[in-house]
């Protein structure tokens, strides 16, 4: 029975955005505003706190409430922004130019991600981009966070090249889970506590669907670059991004929709509709500005434009907008075993588009 590895790969883009020169936060220029935003899990979720190793692994919290720290939710969606823009990589090699491995070194080169999200090099550039820790959207929703527990995961290392390199034993792009039902739900993952006794874990998702909020602040932002960041935060209404820990074994599908916006230069703009349809406009603007990126990313990459950002013709933009996608798979979404390695240990991960049509798919036995 053939089945789907939890993670795959998203090639490099043809053209990355341009490397410019890092502008200083404190050069008010470009566009300014904050995104409320709400997040919902759909599948369990866990964004553990620091703690020691032993115990349970329990969610976050700010003081007694449930929270997810901005830190993880810059994370998540600066590896979106970096497949989207051809990003340098913040684990990345210094200076090597290499879209996926490398790292920007100079700050008069700048990729667009450590420009908006912050560069550590020959200067220090604060981000431009804030994004505040996210809280319950009702304080006082108590969310259902039972114990579970996960077998040990056969999860192959960074050190098994032929899933990480392609052919000519080069990385094969970045690193992203697919979002699938047929992963896990939550009461398949309530496995015995002799799973967690036999090197597991223990852990307490938050299962039930649980709406938080979170503001994303920017300032001095050109067009494109807020573009990016929109298509980064809403890639779209049927695309969910991935958070927190266990996102091999199904926990962490969250959708992000925005709420409210204030974009000083769009402000002034659009003013007229603010005074009459105070909902619509977020929406509106929103489309405006995710299209005008659409547009110039098209022209960068040198592809006819498209509605929709995924449906240009890049690798990068169609891999990504596939994985972001939930979907129902034919086959079971799981880790190879141990001893699947030992037997197969030159077997090749199929691509993103040979999974999707069920070409290549490794076998379980
Ligand atoms: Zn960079």
């Amino acid at each position: 029975m053939p089945f789907i590895n939890p993670y795959n790969f998203v090639r490099p883009t043809r053209k990355p955005m341009p490397r410019l020169q890092g502008t200083t936060w404190e050069r008010w220029q470009g566009r300014s505003g904050q995104l409320t935003c709400r997040l919902t899990n759909e599948t369990p979720l866990l964004v553990p706190s620091g703690g020691s190793a032993a115990g349970a692994k329990e969610f976050y919290r700010l003081g007694n409430q449930l929270a997810i720290p901005g830190t993880s939710l810059k994370g998540a969606f600066r590896c979106v922004a970096e497949t989207i823009s051809g990003a340098c990589s913040p684990f990345g090699k210094n200076g090597a130019t290499d879209q996926v491995f490398g790292r920007c070194d100079n700050a008069e080169k700048l990729c667009p991600c450590c420009r908006l999200f912050g560069f550590m090099g020959n200067t220090v550039l604060r981000g431009r981009v804030c994004i505040t820790d996210a809280l319950l959207e009702d304080p006082s929703f108590r969310p259902t966070a039972p114990t579970v527990y996960l077998e040990r995961i056969g999860g192959p290392k960074t050190t098994h090249t032929a899933f990480y390199c392609d052919e000519n034993n080069q990385p094969r792009g970045r690193k992203f889970y697919w979002h699938s039902p047929e992963i896990l739900t939550a009461n398949e993952i309530r496995r015995s506590r002799r799973a967690a006794v036999e090197g597991g874990e223990t852990l307490r998702p938050l299962v039930g669907s649980t709406p938080f909020v979170f503001h994303v602040r920017y300032n001095g932002l050109s067009d494109d670059e807020l573009g990016l960041l929109l298509w980064t935060l809403f890639p779209g209404e049927e695309k969910r991004h991935k958070l927190g820990h266990g996102k091999g074994v199904g926990l962490g599908t969250i959708r992000v929709e925005p709420v409210e916006w204030q974009d000083q230069s769009a402000e002034q703009r659009y003013d007229q509709f603010e005074a009459t349809a105070p909902s619509a406009p977020v929406t509106e603007l929103l489309a405006t500005v995710k299209r005008q990126f659409v547009r110039s990313r098209a022209s960068q990459l040198g592809v006819p434009d498209a509605d929709d950002l995924f449906l240009l013709n890049d690798d990068a933009l169609a891999d990504l907008g596939a994985i972001l996608t939930p979907r129902t798979f034919k086959y079971l979404v799981q880790y190879p075993s141990y001893d699947w390695f030992k037997a197969l240990s030159q077997k090749k991960l199929p691509t993103i588009a040979d999974t999707l049509k069920g070409i290549g798919l490794p076998d379980r036995f």
